[in-house]
């Protein structure tokens, strides 16, 4: 083709990933080696997660629950029976010479997750996700003094290699896509739903550094190739020249690594030259991705049977795994039992530990106001100090006591709020001993009426305005009282006795 008739082609992307997610075990996949991460290199292994001659593997029945969960969530098909194999390469990280994963039989097929993009919601085939353990973790150092850390480097410039292998054996759970993805947008709001599903199935945590590795595949075809349901054929599928950005961290770095690569790739074709088939790397810093060698294929890897690890029969043993409610489900039946908005709602079901906490409060009191504090009040706080509501889990009395404060008038909602909550979140004091170390109990009868009095005869030009039926005098002097109570009273009982105070 002519590099004219290719820049008047209309372009389409496509996406698919591979994304590697650890799962929560306290042991290892293949060995009873903790999985907690350790300063010190090289402490949490064995002979078998050091691959030293003669080992055999015991698979976690923990790592195989978490899977069965993860499938029952995605809906995807879970077999009789789940074997393992071996993948052959070499590298440092990986002791033995093989990483045993799956292969044919992988314990999860043919699922699906719903997630929403700017209001819309799409759905996303999962072609499988299967077992596997993590490899172990290099650094490259240059020589010199100072901290290790300060100068670890790129493999090109190091002096030496370091390996730890805490990491090996840890489980991970590889989830492969369908390319069903046209947008680098669309891939960010699905891991973002992915890890919200797996976090409420308690199997993966999201602050442990590098629990989420992402391959991102993509490809440009012919916008005409792509139908009005967004299905593409697999010949033109199979025919495309994709590249695969390797180990992305993040869902931010997955969104930019794509649009940078989606760019790359349209000026390519538009300038009629070819996209190579190839891994990259994409750089954080430079916002970029770079080649890293040729596509490796299958065959490359010699996969062949683990004969160490006998089939796994999962088919009567899946029916005793539970799954708690889903985020959507949860989000649904929150709008439908407490009456909420669909923006709290979701707000409210973002985590299971904010959705659990929100209806231990609504157990208590009235759901709007358990909402306005749970979801606006208290996320809002924490938000704002980067804590979630793990962080006061140990604190559910002192919050509902707060709320308490509220429901029975004894304070203000914007006191209760503006002080008492933040200095419960700063200091850690229970909420009683703030009011009263600030005074902040509401303040009525005689001390009210005292201010009304005093602010009446402070301010005879403005008693006199309200006389002349100047609408803004009452609330000045409103104001006056409030100022006088220290914000503790009632500003519509303040109001009333004002108008009183004033008529006679
Ligand atoms: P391989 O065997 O090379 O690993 P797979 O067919 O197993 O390739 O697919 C690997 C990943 O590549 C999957 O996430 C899949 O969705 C994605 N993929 C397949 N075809 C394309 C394409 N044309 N463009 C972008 N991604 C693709
Ligand atoms: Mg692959
Ligand atoms: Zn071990």
């Amino acid at each position: 083709m002519t590099a004219q008739a290719a820049e008047s082609r209309e372009l389409a992307a496509v996406i698919g990933l591979e994304v590697h997610v650890q799962l929560e075990t306290e042991t290892k996949i293949f060995c009873g080696c903790s999985t907690e991460s350790s300063e010190e290199p090289n402490t949490n292994t064995c002979p078998v997660c050091l691959g030293l001659p003669g080992a055999l593997p015991v698979v976690n029945e923990g790592a195989v629950e978490a899977a069965v969960k993860v499938g029952k969530a995605i809906d995807a098909d879970i077999p009789e029976e789940t074997t393992f194999h071996r993948k052959n390469y070499y590298y440092p990280d990986l002791p033995k010479n093989f990483q045993i994963t799956q292969y044919d039989a992988p314990i999860c097929q043919d699922g699906e997750l719903e997630f929403a993009v700017e209001g819309d919601r799409r759905a996303v085939d999962i072609r499988r996700a299967h077992l596997e353990e993590d490899p172990g973790s290099i650094k490259h150092v240059r020589d010199g003094s100072g901290p290790l850390e300060s100068r670890t480097t790129s493999i090109e410039r190091a002096d030496y290699t370091l390996v730890d292998y805490n990491r090996a054996g840890t489980p991970l759970m590889e989830i492969v896509t369908e390319p069903d993805f046209r947008a680098p947008g669309e891939v960010r709001a699905f891991l973002e739903k992915l890890e919200e599903v797996l976090e409420y199935l308690g199997v993966f945590d999201a602050t442990r550094d590098g629990s989420l590795r992402i391959d991102a595949n993509l490809s440009m075809v012919n916008a005409d190739a792509v139908g009005e349901d967004g299905h593409i054929d697999d010949e033109v599928l199979e025919a495309a020249n994709r590249t695969e950005v390797k180990n992305i961290s993040s869902h931010k770095g997955a969104e930019k690594a794509l649009a940078f690569e989606e760019s790359r790739q349209r000026k390519l074709v538009q300038s009629g030259r070819a996209v190579e088939q190839e891994t990259r790397h994409f750089n954080e810093t430079h916002g970029n991705t770079v080649s890293m060698r040729s596509k490796e294929e299958e065959k490359d890897y010699r996969y062949f049977r683990e004969a160490d690890i006998p089939p796994l029969q999962v088919s009567g043993w899946k029916d005793e795994i539970a799954i708690p409610e889903l985020p959507d489900a949860r989000r649904e039946r929150f709008v439908a039992e407490y009456g909420l908005s669909d923006e709290a709602a979701s707000k409210l079901t973002s985590t299971k530990q904010v959705a659990d906490f929100f209806e231990s409060v609504a157990e208590q009191f009235d759901a709007d106001l358990a909402a306005t504090w749970v979801a606006d009040n208290l996320l809002g706080e924490l938000n704002y100090r980067d804590m979630s509501i793990t962080d006061i889990d140990d604190r559910f009395e002192e919050v509902t006591r707060l709320v308490e404060l509220v429901d029975e008038d004894e304070i203000t909602a914007k006191n209760a709020h503006e002080t008492v909550l933040r200095e419960m979140l700063d200091k850690g004091e229970d909420p009683d001993t703030v009011v009263e170390r600030e005074g902040l109990g509401k303040t009525s009868g005689d001390a009210v009426q005292g201010a009304v009095e005093e602010a009446i005869a402070e301010n005879p030009d403005t008693v006199s305005d309200y006389y002349d039926g100047e609408d803004n005098a009452l609330n000045f002097l409103v104001g006056q009282v409030m100022q006088k109570t220290g914000g503790s009273a009632d500003p519509g009982e303040v109001n009333g006795l004002l108008r009183e105070e004033l008529a006679e």
